[in-house]
């Protein structure tokens, strides 16, 4: 394994990282003192810019999803984003104002605001900004949450699937922190790399001679800089101003995001993974409730 220098650990360790992976579009590098897996180079501001108003991106598989069920709907995403929005409820006391960073198709806002949320929105692609807010009626803003610079706080912040796609992670955190009243919650809903899936992925390649599997270009999406396991979100989670509050696993529910894929017995086998993953304690997908930590 190689252990030449590269982009230093973004979790500010001093030790040396090696390479994990070498994919087609990218390595992923792996810190040698905290273990934190990232992609090198990251993705650069202008590339995030463009791929997120990309028609691949805002066409995929993930957002037809978003967009085909009215948001009233149950279904597996739905029923996450209750339970996160219940857990949030629980954790400061009722419905209040709420900032969703990178609201992507929007369905989480509107289900915020059928709870009686009063509810805003941070999303970088400019498309989604302007669909979202015109087709809700909500307060949208663009950018990058690292420069969120609203002026005012909120009781709650949410990420979903969002801190794997940010430049910078603990600053992504510390301007959520500078946005939260005293008292306020930060929902963290995001991959767990340490999930049965990236053990498989990982198998697979070494049984391969380290040659990049699809599964691993599948596991690592050119969209996120950033690859946590529960080890490496504690340490971020500390690093960003946050103490745990409460943590919980989830399956990964395929279906929501892989439409049509080759092999055609890839996802029925993924799919016994996936209910695999959940009962040994390996899920795919992890959620966390944040609260700032007492400086
Ligand atoms: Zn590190």
């Amino acid at each position: 394994m190689s252990t030449d220098e590269q982009t230093p650990c973004p979790l500010r360790c001093a030790s040396r990282s090696r390479t994990r992976y070498v994919l087609q579009r990218f390595t992923v590098r792996e810190c040698g003192s905290c273990g934190f897996l990232y992609r090198d180079p990251p993705a650069s501001e202008a590339a995030m810019e463009e791929m997120y108003d990309a028609p691949a991106y805002l066409e995929s598989a993930y957002f037809r999803e978003q967009r085909s069920h009215p948001e009233t709907s149950e279904g597996p995403e739905v029923a996450i984003y209750r339970e996160g929005v219940a857990l949030l409820e629980h954790a400061i006391g009722g419905p209040a104002h709420l900032l969703d960073v990178g609201c992507g198709a929007g369905r989480f806002l509107a289900l915020a605001r059928e709870r009686g949320w009063k509810a805003e929105g941070l999303e970088i692609s400019r498309t989604h900004a302007r669909e979202v807010g015109a087709r809700l009626g909500l307060p949208i803003h663009h950018g990058h949450v690292e420069q969120l610079d609203l002026g005012r706080h909120f009781d709650a912040i949410t990420m979903w699937d969002v801190l794997e796609h940010v430049r910078d992670p603990i600053e992504a955190l510390s301007a959520a922190r500078r946005h939260l009243v005293p008292g306020g919650a930060l929902l963290v809903f995001t991959i767990d790399c340490s999930s049965l899936f990236n053990q498989l992925g990982h198998l697979l390649h070494r049984v391969g001679g380290r040659r990049a599997s699809g599964t691993l270009e599948l596991l690592y999406d050119e969209h996120h800089n950033w690859f946590f396991t529960d080890a490496t979100l504690h340490r971020l989670v500390e690093l960003g101003g946050f103490r745990v509050d409460d943590e919980r696993h989830y399956r990964a529910h395929l279906r929501r995001w892989l439409a049509a894929i080759d092999p055609p017995w890839w996802l029925p086998a993924a799919e016994v993974v996936d209910y695999v993953s959940f009962g040994i304690g390996r899920a795919y997908r992890q959620l966390w409730i944040l609260r700032p930590a007492v400086s």
